[in-house]
């Protein structure tokens, strides 16, 4: 049997005493204009995005280029429900900010 652990909080997942959560975030560049002009050409422009695609450097070390990612991770459900309340991991409070007088 397959035993995971938690990607965040690097907890064992029991797969009988555990909710095992799978999450899935996908990263691309959006591309709303190269898509929206031109409908009838869309063989040229699946070709423009392969293209795209193709040149970017895969999995080059370090290098954090705009080409899509998808990203998968392994959660407990207790970090689950962290990651729903603040999915994009800003730190709480930042925005009150209050002048001390
Ligand atoms: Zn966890």
């Amino acid at each position: 049997m397959v035993h995971y652990s938690c990607d965040a909080c690097k907890r064992p997942i029991h797969p009988q005493n555990d909710v095992h959560h799978v999450l899935k975030i996908e990263v691309f560049p959006a591309v709303d204009d190269l898509l929206a002009t031109d409908c009838c050409d869309e063989d040229d422009h699946l070709e423009e995005i392969q293209s795209v695609l193709e040149q970017g450097s895969p999995d080059g070390a370090g290098t954090l280029d705009e080409s899509p990612r998808l990203l998968r991770f392994d959660l407990c459900d207790v970090c689950r429900k962290r990651f729903l309340r603040n999915p994009l991991g800003i730190a709480p409070g930042k925005q009150l900010d209050f002048s001390p007088n």
